[in-house]
């Protein structure tokens, strides 16, 4: 297993509509293991594959003492509305409140390719939607008002004027987010 650097607001991989996986296989289950490292080392409740810098639909989340991979996933039941802060590990410092169903029914397929449903509310619920988003090239901004979104951009921008590349390595300091 090894960590991998993870790509930041402005990396063109992280508005890439992500490919599907067409076999779990070796490789597959490689890139999982190091997600779930690189998600720990950064103390996210999530990681997407285009984080990493990998356009294929993978997802890990560890949200509410439950921890699993999810493989080309889908939401097949949204219901309810909640508002929370969400955070993102490739627009660190930055928070805002976004709106979400509540409840989530999600397909997946796990490491062994197997197809399983999961249920979840709350934290999970929004983990999950948050990381599907991403796969599709949402970020969490995208959720936002016009003028939020403006002006978070613009502290982001203020923030990151020096940045060199548009990824970092992960130093496990940052704050818990998605
Ligand atoms: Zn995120």
């Amino acid at each position: 297993m090894s960590l991998r650097p993870i790509h930041l607001l402005g990396s063109p991989v992280l508005r890439q509509h992500s490919v599907e996986v067409t076999a779990v296989d070796d490789e597959v289950r490689r890139l999982i293991d190091d997600m779930f490292e690189t998600m720990d080392a950064a103390k996210g409740v999530g990681l997407a594959a285009n984080q990493v810098g990998v356009a294929r639909r993978v997802a890990v989340v560890d949200a509410e003492e439950d921890r699993f991979v999810m493989v080309n996933p889908r939401i097949i039941e949204a219901e309810g509305r909640a508002v929370a802060e969400e955070g993102c590990l490739s627009i660190p410092e930055i928070y805002a409140d976004v709106s979400r169903p509540d409840r989530v029914v999600v397909e997946a397929m796990d490491a062994n390719g197997t197809l399983y449903r999961k249920e979840a509310t709350g934290l999970k619920a929004r983990a999950i939607q948050h990381e599907i988003d991403h796969l599709d090239g949402i970020l969490f901004l995208d959720h936002l008002s016009l003028i939020k979104r403006q002006m978070l951009m613009a502290k982001w921008r203020r923030e990151h004027r020096d940045d060199v590349g548009y990824t970092k390595e992960v130093s496990g300091a940052s704050a818990r987010s998605e």
